[in-house]
């Protein structure tokens, strides 16, 4: 299912004891722990390609807290996955949304983020799903009608790209960040659900959409953490306790 990133190729990639390879010979190395990297030398040699180290840390923190755990239900509610699904996380981060919702449904579980530390700390906790390092703005490394599932969760979304990767009898959900997200920290976000409607409209219909929102108690640790896996910490007096709004706003898809 994996296809080569090579502009041009884009063959099938075979599976070999430490790399995958294509029929044109371009050859990619599966890490020690465990997932591929399907990044290019031009893209490896950019300089912040995804989130950082210190940005990962953080939101798994913030993840292993419980924090978000409320979105995650609500995420899983709304795609109803069962054991015969074949998932897909585009822009997965660290794992966790993909991660949770196997360990309680069961599919065939597939990440791609262009964050190697995001990767990288996908695959050790969770061994059980592949995990990819790409750079999908482009090209999604998988062959056409790949997946029965698609998620996109504040990531970067490619429209023509998730429909061919998803079978005719797939559904998508997009997952952004809500206007009340994190208002105590940068005040009022932008609604963005119209325009996302209207950029996935000629590939997809919308069928449900819903908002889950959780507020919660975080101490001045916490706080930072939020800061740190957001944005830069532009705050120059430290982080103080306080109670923080985490809301996404859900939207499902089915092809046309
Ligand atoms: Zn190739």
């Amino acid at each position: 299912m994996l296809r080569c990133p090579v502009r041009g190729c884009h063959l099938a990639l075979t599976r070999e004891e430490k790399r995958v390879v294509c029929a044109r010979g371009h050859s990619f190395d599966i890490a020690r722990s465990g997932y591929i990297n399907l990044l290019q030398p031009q893209e490896r040699r950019s300089k912040n390609p995804g989130d950082t180290v210190a940005a990962v840390g953080a939101r798994r923190r913030l993840h292993d807290r419980g924090v978000t755990e409320p979105l995650s239900y609500g995420i899983a509610e709304m795609i109803d996955a069962s054991s015969g699904d074949v998932v897909l996380d585009a822009g997965c981060g660290d794992g966790f949304y993909l991660g949770s919702l196997k360990r309680q449904a069961g599919f065939d579980a597939h990440g791609v983020d262009i964050s190697i530390p995001a990767v990288e700390a996908a695959a050790k906790r969770y061994p059980e799903c592949e995990w990819i390092v790409a750079n999908a703005d482009r090209f999604l490394p998988y062959a056409d009608r790949s997946f029965s599932i698609v998620l996109s969760i504040t990531g970067r979304m490619n429209a023509g790209e998730f429909r061919r990767v998803l079978r005719d009898d797939g559904r998508l959900l997009v997952a952004l960040a809500a206007p009340d997200d994190l208002i105590e920290l940068r005040g009022v976000g932008r609604d963005r659900v119209g325009r996302t409607i209207e950029t996935f409209a000629k590939d997809f219909t919308l069928v449900d959409q819903r908002r889950v929102t959780t507020l919660v108690d975080l101490d001045s640790a916490a706080v930072q953490d939020v800061l740190l896996s957001i944005y830069r910490p532009i705050r120059a007096q430290p982080a103080e306790a306080m109670r923080v709004t985490f809301s996404l706003d859900l939207l499902l898809f089915r092809p046309r």
